[in-house]
């Protein structure tokens, strides 16, 4: 069984070169740290993408739980000071509609919304007639049907520049990552629809920052088209996942440590 899905040449809109990165912080906290942050990152060439996190859905309330609208504007200025398109995550229709007025270039569903079938229509309903380029991340339960759903319902809206991204599953089991990464599902979904670009986010699969490197390295090993990692100019006052988010000069280091195999070497 193949998945039919009418998607653009990744090659076109997003894969110029292995691997794509995608970096920035957790969570957008103010228009100084994102900037600072951004400026630093960007120093070593090798960013494609901008992230940074609007509206954060934490497990428990009484946590930062994102700066909202607002930071739509510091997000936005911080890509265009660098000339990089910037990217967050939406969870509603209302932050397609805020996102769409503030020129964000491309949106994420987060792996809390990808398990809510009414929620991703709700958002494809909102994108109904709009050109922009969005990534799935996998629900948080292993679930590849929950992910390719999702994928089919933003694609039925008319939405051709799509990607998945890979962050790992929730499990009971108790292990050095955050996330199982359960490899075979990502695998799955690439063979299925191998037209489809596939991002690995090491962040939250590891959990940490020492691990980052070997789950980076391991994602390009199973050729998956890009990194999406996240960075802080001062991780250790961080708002959001401060044991995650790597130093711009750390994230120098991993992204020169990786090596890309090609097929047959
Ligand atoms: C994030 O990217 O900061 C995030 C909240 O991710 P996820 O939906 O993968 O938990
Ligand atoms: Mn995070």
């Amino acid at each position: 069984m193949k998945l039919n899905l009418n998607i653009a040449n990744k090659k076109e809109w997003l894969v110029k070169e292995v691997p794509v990165i995608i970096s920035g912080p957790c969570s957008v906290e103010s228009e100084e740290q994102v900037l600072d942050t951004v400026q630093q990152i960007t120093s070593n060439n090798r960013i494609d993408i901008i992230r940074g996190g609007i509206w954060k859905p934490r497990t428990r309330p009484n946590s930062f739980e994102g700066i909202g609208e607002v930071g739509l504007s510091w997000l936005k200025k911080a890509g265009e000071a660098v000339n990089l398109p910037v990217a967050t995550e939406v969870a509603n229709a209302e932050h397609v509609e805020l996102c769409l007025k503030n020129n964000i270039d491309i949106l994420w569903i987060g792996a809390r919304t990808t398990v809510s079938p009414f929620a991703v229509q709700e958002i494809a309903d909102a994108l109904k007639g709009v050109d922009i380029p969005i990534f799935v991340k996998n629900p948080i339960n292993p679930d590849l049907n929950l992910w390719i759903g999702a994928l089919e319902r933003l694609n039925a809206a008319g939405i051709n520049r799509l990607g998945a991204i890979h962050r790992g599953f929730s499990s009971f089991d108790k292990s050095s990552y955050r996330n199982a990464p359960m490899w075979e599902l990502p695998i799955e979904l690439k063979i299925l629809c191998p037209d489809l670009p596939i991002i690995c986010d090491p962040s939250h699969i590891a959990g940490s920052r020492d691990l980052l490197y070997t789950v980076s390295q391991k994602a390009l090993d199973l050729e998956m088209d890009g990194l999406m990692i996240e960075s802080h100019f001062n991780p250790s006052i961080a708002k959001s996942d401060a044991e995650q988010q790597v130093s711009p000069d750390d994230l120098t280091i991993i992204i020169n440590q990786l090596k890309v195999r090609t097929s047959g070497s």
